[in-house]
């Protein structure tokens, strides 16, 4: 798996906000003790990119500095890391065109912002941005979003969408407090705080299920780790070791290329294992 991370991603920080540089410089520091694992540089999302899914005016809001969202702080340079962010996962998704998996391990998050707007951390929409990428040269992508939290960004921008389905296994009634059901081509999968991965893998084995009969061309994976147990922001239950599992049954139970995204996950102590676990699972089963 093709790592993509640029050292600027953390230089921007509010303090006491728990989307902290700290979450991602743990999971490199873990990843640069425990291999040499090389990681792929890229470029910022360029302005016309960004209107393949975000409104003009959300663009220059965040360009100008011009919005208020106590969950989302206006930073000076936001627009830039936002922008390189979704370079990222555009860098990672264009690996899987090329066969390839890849993963990005970018900051700002995405899944929470839609056309028209930010929230939860997320300004632009790093996924949906990859994925209407990867579909201006093939037909279907299916998005599984493993945060802990329900992907609202994501599945408002591609609901109805016939070239990709949206899946999400997330806490029931937790921020955003959406995705309580399914319909159309998005699946939702909201479980109730106190869950670990046995109850969780039922879930994910459903899931997979639905991938499979969708068949696309592409997979992309909302990753989070605020599944953990350590988590401060969720209540769920997983162990570091149950990443390592969670990306066997993927990676052994699907046959497209896949590019991994990096949302959530809040608890800085854990986070670096649990990402090194879940990357040792996918590697024992695809390179
Ligand atoms: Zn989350």
């Amino acid at each position: 798996m093709e790592l993509f991370f640029r050292k600027d991603l953390l230089e921007y920080r509010e303090p006491g906000h728990p989307e902290s540089p700290q979450r991602l410089a743990a999971i490199i520091d873990f990843l640069e003790k425990k291999s040499s694992n090389r990681f792929n540089d890229f470029e910022a999302i360029s302005d016309s990119e960004l209107q393949n899914v975000h409104s003009q005016r959300l663009i220059n809001l965040v360009k100008e500095n011009k919005f208020f969202d106590p969950d989302t702080p206006n930073i000076p340079d936001i627009y830039r890391y936002a922008c390189l962010s979704a370079g990222g996962a555009i860098a990672a998704a264009c690996k899987a065109l090329d066969k390839c998996d890849a993963c990005a391990l970018i900051r700002p998050p995405g899944h929470h912002a839609g056309r028209e707007f930010l929230g939860g951390f997320c300004y632009f929409n790093n996924m949906a941005l990859a994925v209407r990428h990867c579909l201006k040269t093939i037909k279907k992508v299916a998005v599984l979003d493993l945060d802990g939290h329900h992907g609202n960004g994501t599945e408002s921008i591609f609901k109805d969408d016939d070239n990709v389905i949206y899946i999400s296994i997330h806490q029931a009634w937790a921020y955003p407090g959406t995705g309580t059901s399914s319909f159309s081509n998005c699946y939702n999968f909201p479980v109730p705080a106190g869950t670990g991965f046995s109850d969780y893998k039922i879930c994910l084995v459903e899931a997979i299920g639905l991938i499979r009969r969708f068949s696309p061309d592409i997979l992309g994976i909302s990753l989070g780790f605020d599944t953990h147990i350590n988590d401060p922001l969720l209540e769920f239950c997983f162990q570091d070791s149950d990443y390592y599992h969670m990306a066997k049954m993927i990676a052994s139970s699907v046959s497209m290329p896949a590019f991994i995204i990096l949302e959530g996950g809040y608890d800085v102590q854990s986070i670096g294992n649990a990402f090194y676990c879940f990357f040792s699972g996918w590697k024992q089963i695809r390179k």
